[in-house]
């Protein structure tokens, strides 16, 4: 019998001691004859999703979904499972080695994030025993797909005609009823490998989507068609933007156009001054990964 969920899933958000970044990082919840959380944000904000599963009446967690093992995802899963230690971890399986032994995914993340990766906290070691393969678990109902693209080790999770996309399928800030999307495509980008992600998700039925960083969507088919459309858009105008400006405005230019042209940034200033800054800073990063795609074709 395949398990089902008893009401639509939720999200949770942890403020972070970014400014701007108040409303960024979350988790999905689905309750039902399971309880899952579909990743868990940072060690910094663990106690606030502890506090608000514990307030909403949730004793026990079955299962942790990690899209990716990104610090902002995943970088909380240790102390999670300190007061959920029953519950069952699903993660792409290269990154594994990375959460039982965090040395290298906490370099590489002050290398990345510098002060933010201070300020969404340390990664402790998850307990190898918590981690089980899809085959290991084998939920009825659940499909798992493989979606590298913004991470090289990327899983979305397609249950219940819910489809949770992790930052497979851009990052979604819902403005009312306004659609806001963006790549979150940082170096090092592989264009195709995103594209053909995005493909596989298009291959499945339209179903909601939920997004990494809050926002779903009733109709996953019009929001991975919408992204797809956006990578062509911006590969476009930052490879015609590179070939015109020099190396050192080349960002900041191709921000620019990109804000006036690109029909899914056309709700940027509506958004506040600080969420605004953090997505010129995000903006940036998926900027610098599509020129480092560019250059390699070339
Ligand atoms: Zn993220």
């Amino acid at each position: 019998m395949p398990k089902t969920i008893s009401s639509p899933p939720f999200f949770l958000y942890f403020p972070q001691k970014i400014p701007g970044w108040e409303k960024f990082v979350i988790a999905w919840i689905i309750q039902g004859d399971l309880t899952i959380v579909v990743d868990v944000g940072p060690r910094a904000s663990i106690d606030s999703l502890i506090a608000q599963l514990e307030q909403k009446g949730i004793q026990q967690v079955d299962f942790v979904w990690l899209t990716h093992i990104h610090i902002d995802h995943a970088g909380g899963l240790g102390p999670f499972l300190e007061k959920f230690s029953t519950a069952k971890v699903i993660a792409p399986a290269k990154g594994v080695p990375h959460l039982i032994d965090p040395t290298r995914l906490w370099e590489g993340s002050l290398a990345t994030l510098g002060e933010k990766a201070t300020a969404y906290g340390p990664i402790d070691p998850v307990p190898r025993e918590s981690l089980f393969s899809p085959e290991e678990i084998g939920l009825e109902g659940l499909t798992i797909l493989e979606t590298p693209g913004h991470a090289p080790f990327h899983l979305s999770f397609c249950y219940g005609n819910c489809l949770f996309c992790g930052e497979s399928a851009g990052v979604f800030v819902p403005l009312g009823e306004k659609i806001y999307l963006r790549p979150p495509t940082p170096p090092r980008f592989f264009f195709e490998q995103t594209l053909s992600s995005v493909d596989k998700m298009l291959a499945l039925p339209d179903q909601t989507i939920y997004f990494g960083h809050a926002g779903s969507h009733p109709n996953s088919q019009k929001m991975l068609r919408l992204y797809r459309e956006q990578l062509f858009r911006w590969k476009g105008i930052i490879s015609e933007v590179l070939q015109s400006v020099s190396e050192e405005v080349l960002v900041k230019q191709a921000m620019e156009v990109l804000l006036e042209k690109d029909p899914m940034l056309a709700c940027f200033p509506q958004m506040d001054i600080l969420a605004q800054q953090r997505e010129r800073y995000f903006m940036a990063n998926s900027i610098n990964g599509f020129v480092g795609y560019l250059k390699s074709l070339s």
